[in-house]
């Protein structure tokens, strides 16, 4: 049974005294917070926690990812906390483990198959130390080694998910020799008679195949020989999933795949490796078109390589790998090769595992720039290893993926544009949070939505998504239109009243002549047009009277007319001065501005004294008697000071129902001190009260209203 004290031995080999002593100390915690807990097969629980280091100590794995693995179900299965962790072994432990458990937590087995690459790249995104996924792989393994104590249905499960995660994101990383076993293991508990059935023709075939690779590899040995170059030759074993899989995906027939004979090269020098292809190709005609050279252009992974397929005797293939020996090392171990011989240039292990794979990028790119090769496959890297994306799942489990930074109102819009335009609020792993906050790779995310619910112009300041900020901008604008439709058709009424005449009664005649010189073909264009104030309702009225007034005093135009009511619910075509604040109560008049719409003012503003009698500017309104919105003032307050006035201030507002929005205190030399305040009220009345209980306060000198 392997032992912490085998393990520590193995270790000397690359790490010193004071890494190994945390490791065991890892161990040795585990050991203690497992006390008690055994695996299916009867074993003691730290045993798979030792084996998952001692894999990861085979790829000369840093010490805090060996720590990581010993401890890294500590806080699924355990009452261990992240924090316990963190004080014992430190952050960058704790957060690999943190990342083990999440990963953990994804439920891969309702998923359809057609997402499993986005689940990939999920696992990859939800990672943003590597070393994370370099653990969980490890952890995978050793319970693909040992899945034969699983009852058989989450035998299955787990194979599939190993098939359809696991290994192709070891693949991702270039860790060749992991994915191999990983498939292996998992095809024989997902499909064990195809398994055996395989196994055992190939077993059958070694026999007949044994000789004819002696004797090409003798060949291939014999002639590098005689040409001088160093290099090793071995014939390479064709692994069970992959014969499986090229039947399955080509058509193939096991003699078929069987009649491929393939052979590694693995050289000093790159020199060597061109070299060592222009002998091969002397010594069998190579197939065309099979050549491929990963050396000057490498595989997105990293993988370098020179590929070649000949002809031998008898109808046979001969498929040839040439490389050299760290290229070699690499298309074995991928990233984890890369990370190990860091940690050999720089023993300090400061160096976390974000910079050593980014590091690793690094080293990609300029291998590209040697190669001088278009940057796309950089671009694949670097999607896969720091994502700009992040991946979420609906509560039914589909995954959605959203550039990084989206938020729950950008995922309404990706599930769906009547989602988005009906969203209210959501829950993110089934919480309620705000519809602004950014998401994170594997959350759940739900969205609710009320039928009457319309997109809010607020969004636009955090949505991300092209898609959901098109659709926001033009759902605004439509119900603007809307609205500015429904504010023309009321001035135009107005107007049309001083002529005792109404929109409905008006000659068709008369209006179509109007509407061909203005170029429009509907009335609600024309209405839209007033209504947005790029047309005067006056002028208007004027040309749409009936004829028999015509020629009557047109003084009538501007007289009193019953003013126009103002709910306030207008929407985007009104808008309330900043000026003069106006509130329910006083006496208004509204500017209709170019473009905006409709400004109300308070009658009094001394931004209006001059056009406020221009009937073609402006417009006598009043407020409808059943308005229920919140209006916006502000107060000017002399005040003494004294200790806690603003809590003071704040509270006697509210306890009128008054919303203090803002409040600035100006101090002066003098005994009084100048505070601006900015609250809501429903009215007139309601501002009467509030003024009055504030001028209560015995702090309060001077009250007024800006
Ligand atoms: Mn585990």
């Amino acid at each position: 049974m392997p032992t912490v004290d085998a393990l520590s031995d193995r270790l000397t080999e690359y790490l010193d005294l004071q890494q190994i002593k945390a490791v065991r100390r890892a161990y040795f915690y585990a050991e203690q917070a497992h006390d008690g807990q055994r695996r299916k097969s009867g074993e003691p629980y730290v045993t798979h926690p030792l084996a998952v280091a001692s894999i990861l100590a085979g790829m000369h794995m840093d010490h805090q990812s060996l720590m990581a693995a010993m401890l890294h179900d500590v806080i699924e299965d355990t009452e261990v906390s992240r924090e316990g962790l963190e004080n014992q072994f430190g952050q960058a432990v704790a957060d690999i483990v943190d990342g083990v458990s999440k990963l953990t937590h994804l439920e891969f087995e309702t998923r359809a198959e057609a997402q499993a690459e986005n689940f990939q790249k999920m696992v990859l995104a939800m990672a943003v130390d590597i070393r994370v996924i370099l653990v969980k792989l490890a952890d995978r393994l050793h319970n693909m080694r040992t899945l034969g104590a699983m009852p058989p249905e989450k035998q299955r499960r787990i194979a599939r998910e190993t098939l359809d995660i696991y290994a192709p994101v070891a693949a991702r990383l270039g860790m060749r020799d992991l994915q191999l076993e990983l498939e292996d293991l998992a095809f024989q508990s997902y499909h064990p008679m195809r398994s055996k059935y395989i196994r055992r023709a190939v077993v059958q075939a070694r026999g007949q195949r044994k000789d004819v690779i002696t004797s090409i590899e003798d060949a291939i040995r014999n002639r590098l020989q005689q040409e001088g170059l160093k290099g090793g030759v071995s014939g390479r074993e064709k692994h069970l999933y992959s014969i499986y899989s090229k039947m399955k995906s080509k058509g193939k027939s096991f003699a078929e795949i069987m009649d491929v004979f393939a052979f590694r090269i693995v050289t000093e020098s790159v020199d060597d490796c061109y070299r060592a292809l222009g002998i091969v190709h002397n010594l069998y005609k190579p197939v065309p078109g099979r050549f491929k050279d990963y050396i000057a252009i490498p595989k997105a992974n990293g993988y370098q390589s020179l590929h070649t397929d000949l002809f031998g005797a008898r109808d046979i293939t001969i498929e040839v790998q040439i490389r050299t020996k760290e290229m070699d090392a690499v298309a074995s171990q991928g990233i984890a090769e890369h990370s190990h011989y860091k940690i050999y240039g720089d023993s300090s292990s400061a160096i976390d595992g974000y910079n050593r794979a980014r590091k690793w990028v690094q080293g990609l790119l300029e291998m590209q720039k040697r190669a001088g090769n278009s940057m796309e496959f950089i671009e694949t890297v670097k999607t896969d290893l720091f994502p700009d994306e992040v991946y979420v799942f609906s509560p039914k489990g589909r995954i959605f993926e959203l550039p990084q930074g989206a938020t729950a109102v950008d995922f309404a819009y990706a599930v769906h544009t009547d989602v988005g335009n009906s969203c209210v609020s959501c829950r993110i792993n089934r919480r309620l949070a705000p519809l602004s906050q950014p998401l994170q790779s594997g959350q759940t995310v739900e969205i609710i939505t009320t039928p009457s619910a319309q997109p809010n112009m607020a969004w636009l300041n955090f949505v991300v998504t092209g898609k959901a900020r098109s659709a926001i901008r033009h759902f605004l604008k439509v119900q603007q239109r809307g609205e500015s439709v429904e504010l023309g058709r009321r001035l135009l009424t107005q107007f049309l009243t001083n002529y005792g005449a109404s929109i409905d009664d008006v000659d068709p005649m008369v209006l179509s002549q109007l509407l061909d010189e203005a170029g429009f073909t509907t009335l609600d264009e024309l209405l839209e047009d007033i209504g947005m104030g790029n047309r005067m309702a006056y002028v208007v009225a004027r040309r749409l009277r009936p004829a028999e007034e015509t020629g009557e005093d047109e003084q009538d135009g501007d007289s009193t007319g019953a003013a126009l009511a103002i709910q306030g619910t207008e929407g985007m075509v009104l808008h309330y001065a900043r000026c003069c604040g106006p509130i329910p109560g006083d006496p208004i008049t509204g500017h209709i501005s170019t473009g905006r719409g409709l400004v109300i003012h308070r009658t009094d503003c001394r931004n209006i004294a001059f056009m406020k009698d221009d009937a073609e500017k402006c417009v006598y309104l009043k407020w409808a008697t059943n308005i229920d919105e919140e209006f916006i003032v502000n107060l000017d307050l002399k005040v003494e000071s004294e200790r806690g006035l603003i809590a003071t201030l704040a509270t006697t507002a509210a306890g009128v129902s008054a919303n203090v929005l803002k409040v600035d205190i100006t101090e002066t030399d003098d005994a009084l001190n100048t505070v601006h305040m900015d609250l809501t009220v429903k009215d007139r009345i309601h501002l009467a009260t509030v003024m009055r209980k504030l001028k209560a306060l015995k702090a309060v000198y001077k009250l007024t209203r800006v």
